[in-house]
């Protein structure tokens, strides 16, 4: 099914990886519905430790790596996250906190600066707080993060407020901009909902209908304009609503890898759900044999593991053939062209979920929430 790494020159295996994404564990206050984590969640008992974080961190700066992104779950929940933070800068590595801000008080954000820290990415729900608070499944956690936005400014920080674009708070997408503007970011990401772990297990109750997305769509890339040269604003539009697919990570094992709090190392967040590909663990590999050898990062390297239209069409060195999650979720096959591509042969089954989608609140909306919670796997 997949090339072997034999056969991949050392073009097709692509330069060093920029960024690392560490999952540092799952554990997580919240329950957002739209979560990219797995289903099975790794438990705390089998997380790295921090000499193990640190030995990650240090050979992935000696192969080239510039970005650590701390991540999860909650990256606060950790103990040692200051530790790791220091340790990350002494390796040369640029780090950007990805929280939830659930954790994290004024004293704890200055020693992570102290440590280190370059750049924090604070989520937010809504910028409607009753409805912010229930995406979230957390009471509180919009007054709280208001509170955090301003902790990580007030230490010099640059901060990045996310927001994740579903069916209840898609008419606030704008809101959202200016609510970001208010809490001092340079940077917010208004980024459409993608249907993978939890999102895939909501998406039902997510997917907005199609004029509401178009409307989101707009608004947005209006405000680009409204707000050039005060905050910057990236915006991932809908895969549901495109015409071809975004090349995903950049392409396969081309940018970037991550490692799951137990270690196990993935070419992309969500790998996990293609059944057949063997992920190495960086507790056994080093990172460099990983991002060289790994079967899972070489199995859809290069072009050679493509099937028709991919395999002859112009765009296949631009946008990989997408998404090969959700080329598996829709088809069943890895190796199909992401059914987002309007040439795939599987389009019909993206506009079946899509003009379901335009049924609105038939499915249930907030109430139907699966919240993601921990159902952990057993430590490997
Ligand atoms: S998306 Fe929500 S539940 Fe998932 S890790 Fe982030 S804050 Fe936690
Ligand atoms: S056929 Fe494949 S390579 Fe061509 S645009 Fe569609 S997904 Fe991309």
């Amino acid at each position: 099914m997949t090339a072997s790494p034999a056969k991949l020159d050392s073009k097709e295996r692509g330069a060093a990886p920029v960024a690392l994404l560490a999952e540092l564990t799952h554990r997580c206050p919240l329950g957002c519905p739209y979560c990219s984590n797995p289903l099975a969640l790794d438990a705390r008992a089998g997380e790295l430790d921090t000499a193990e974080w640190a030995r990650v961190f240090s050979q992935a700066a000696q192969l080239g790596v510039l970005h650590a992104h701390l991540s999860g779950g909650e990256p606060a929940a950790r103990h040692d996250l200051a530790e790791i933070i220091a340790h990350c800068a002494k390796a040369g590595l640029y780090t950007n906190l990805i929280t939830s801000g659930i954790g994290l008080t004024q004293d704890r954000i200055k020693e992570l600066a102290d440590a280190g820290l370059d750049h924090a990415q604070l989520s937010i729900q809504d910028s409607d707080a009753p409805s912010a608070d229930r995406i979230a499944g957390y009471k509180g956690a919009f007054s709280r993060k208001q509170a955090v936005a301003q902790w990580i400014t007030r230490v010099g920080l640059p901060l990045t407020v996310n927001a994740v674009i579903h069916q209840a708070n898609i008419g606030r997408a704008g809101k959202m901009v200016r609510l970001a503007v208010a809490l001092g970011a340079r940077r917010v990401e208004i980024a459409h909902t993608q249907y993978y772990g939890w999102g895939l297990l909501n998406r039902a109750a997510l997917m907005p209908s199609r004029a509401a997305a178009d409307a989101a769509i707009a608004e947005v890339e209006a405000l680009k304009k409204t707000y050039a040269g005060v905050i910057v604003i990236d915006h991932v539009i809908p895969d549901y609503h495109a015409r071809y697919p975004k090349a995903c990570m950049g392409g396969w094992a081309k940018r970037g890898l991550n490692v799951t709090p137990s270690g196990r190392a993935l070419p992309c967040h969500a790998a996990e759900t293609i059944p057949d590909l063997v992920f190495w663990n960086v507790r056994d590999r080093s990172i460099e044999d990983i991002w060289t050898n790994s079967p899972a990062f070489n199995a859809f390297r290069g072009t050679d593991w493509m099937l028709e239209p991919c395999r002859s069409c112009p765009r296949k060195t631009i946008d990989y053939g997408g998404c090969r999650c959700q080329a598996l979720a829709l088809t069943g096959d890895a190796r199909e062209a992401d059914p987002v591509c309007h040439l795939s042969p599987h389009h019909d089954k993206v506009l079946k979920v899509a003009v379901l989608a335009a049924q609105g609140e038939d499915a249930g909306g907030a109430d139907a929430y699966s919240y993601r919670r921990m159902k952990s796997r057993e430590p490997a």
